[in-house]
């Protein structure tokens, strides 16, 4: 192993490992460091993301779903299904198997590329010179042309309600459970507490949601969020709103929440906590004052829009750095470094990014919401199309919610996509596309949809934005 490289990046979540890999294809030498130990205390690549965030929620989202469809949905189907019984810690041993396996994919990937993993805690110190302090504490100095800080964000803990064993728990504990808790609260209705919510919710527990804020999903299009919390509701998830958490206390095997909402101070006994209030970029031992690299006012690293920060040469990316921390905002910004640095023309398109909550139905969105083309005074119109009237969600007997196009009125152009449904996550690439292509809705008209599939409902919306839609009366006809 040498000690100079072309490149180090710290960090190996999808924007450090995907940065460490386009570095590796464009020729750089290239190494990348990585503390995290998993729950079996053995070093891992794949950060959050792999580890505790977007893979093992998923995993257990797609278990639990199919569990809640085989006890509720699928006598609908002409399927009686007697003797349903639930496993929870099989269900955990697989996510724990996919987890192990995709984070040794990524090792994989690392010896395939010719990276070397440097397995401890990196330090940026003066002149790009970095330091690594191993798992028994041993240190090695090593020296970069480039370095690439990737050290993303960790969950937000909150002084008043200390996180206790397996009964208060963070995002990374509520993935845990080995049985189903008779009543789980959830601090914070935003996209983890609802998934995390969701997931126990199947499985039995009764779950109340906690949220400071008077509005549900602010940054989710109003109709759609509106759209959303109705069903939620429907499920069976008590979502609280103007309900500020001011406290917890474990009572042998009860948690006590105090919370303050219109009618004053109160309490509620519960089985489990799980406190999901958001996530706070992680720099805790990353920078010595010597390397010079700038925080903003959030602590979050300082970058232009190339993510390099105010020292030539230091790049940061991902959950790091401002911006949706999301896994493939991160990524893309990894790959842009890496061209950059290898003297390529490069850029993300920051306005072109899709969001997702993985919930039934789940939630996806890209472009303006409705609500901020009105606050920017842009000329616009909607088009929507409910999956009620997609024969294709007839058939799957998932006929709730609705798509949303939103199109300049002057250009034509596809400014958002807004979808509530049946696998709104794989229908958004189209608009994703759509919109990073510049597409305009007479674009999209002409763009054959295969029938019957959900995606005609993307394709109806389009046209119904231009008052046009065939399955749907149109409010106004060209
Ligand atoms: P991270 O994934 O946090 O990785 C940073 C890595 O840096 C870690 O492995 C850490 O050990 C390492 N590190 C830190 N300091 C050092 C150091 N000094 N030396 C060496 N290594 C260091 N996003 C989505 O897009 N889709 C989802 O569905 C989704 N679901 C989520 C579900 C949950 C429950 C959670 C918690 C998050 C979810 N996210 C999701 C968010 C997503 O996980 C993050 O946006 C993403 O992981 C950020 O990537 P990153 O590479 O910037 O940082
Ligand atoms: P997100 O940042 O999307 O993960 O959402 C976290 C949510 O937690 C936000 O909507 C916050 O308003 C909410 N939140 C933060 N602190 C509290 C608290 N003490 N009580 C209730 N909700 C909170």
């Amino acid at each position: 192993m040498t000690d100079h490289y072309d490149v180090i990046v710290l960090g190996a979540g999808p924007a450090g490992y995907v940065a460490a890999i386009r570095c590796a294809q464009l020729g750089m030498k290239t190494a990348c460091v990585e503390k995290w130990l998993n729950k079996n205390n053995k070093p891992a690549l794949g950060g959050t993301c792999l580890n505790v965030g977007c893979i093992p929620s998923k995993a257990l989202l797609e278990a639990t779903e199919l569990y809640h469809e085989a006890v509720h949905g699928f006598d609908d189907l002409g399927i009686t299904c007697t003797d349903i019984k639930l496993d929870v810690p099989k269900m955990i041993s697989r996510k724990d198997k996919i987890v192990s396996e995709l984070t040794g994919g990524i090792e994989g990937l690392f010896k395939a590329n010719g990276i070397d993993w440097l397995v401890g805690a990196g330090t940026v110190l003066a002149d790009k010179n970095v330091s690594v302090t191993d798992h028994d504490g041993g240190k090695k100095q090593y020296t970069a042309k480039n370095i690439i800080i990737a050290t993303g964000s960790v969950p937000i803990e909150l002084p008043i309600t200390p996180l206790q064993g397996d009964a208060v728990v963070d995002s990374s504990g509520a993935l845990e459970w080995q049985s189903v808790p008779g009543k789980v609260c959830v601090i914070g209705a935003g996209i983890i507490g609802l998934e995390l919510g969701s997931v126990w919710r199947r499985l039995g527990s009764e779950v109340v949601l906690l949220e400071a804020m008077d509005s549900f999903l602010p940054m989710v299009d109003g109709q759609i969020a509106k759209d959303a919390q109705r069903t939620f509701t429907k499920q069976g998830l008590d979502i609280q709103l103007s309900a500020r958490v001011t406290g917890s206390e474990v009572k042998g095997n009860k948690v006590i929440v105090s919370y303050q909402n219109s009618d004053g101070e109160q309490q509620m006994e519960v089985d489990k906590l799980i406190v999901a209030v958001g996530r706070r970029a992680y720099v805790h031992g990353v920078l010595t004052d010597e390397a010079g690299v700038e925080l903003d006012e959030r602590g979050l690293i300082h970058v232009n829009d190339s993510c390099e920060t105010n020292v030539p040469g230091i790049y940061a990316i991902g959950d790091v750095v401002r911006g949706p921390m999301l896994a493939h905002k991160g990524s893309e910004e990894g790959v842009m470094v890496a061209e950059l640095i290898a003297g390529e023309h490069s850029s993300v398109n920051y306005d072109v990014m899709p969001n997702v909550i993985y919930t039934h139905p789940e939630v996806a969105w890209v472009g303006k919401t409705e609500e901020e083309l009105k606050a920017d005074g842009v000329d616009y119109q909607a088009g929507t199309f409910p999956f009620a009237a997609s024969g294709r969600a007839k058939a799957k007997g998932d006929t709730g919610g609705l798509v949303k196009i939103l199109r300049d009125k002057n250009t034509d152009r596809m400014l958002g996509a807004h979808v509530i449904g049946p696998s709104a996550s794989e229908l958004l690439g189209q608009s994703v596309l759509a919109m990073e292509f510049d597409a305009t809705i007479e674009d999209i008209a002409h763009t054959i949809h295969a029938h019957p599939t959900l995606s005609e409902a993307m394709h109806e919306a389009a046209l119904s934005a231009d008052g046009r839609a065939i399955h749907i009366a149109n409010r106004k006809r060209r």
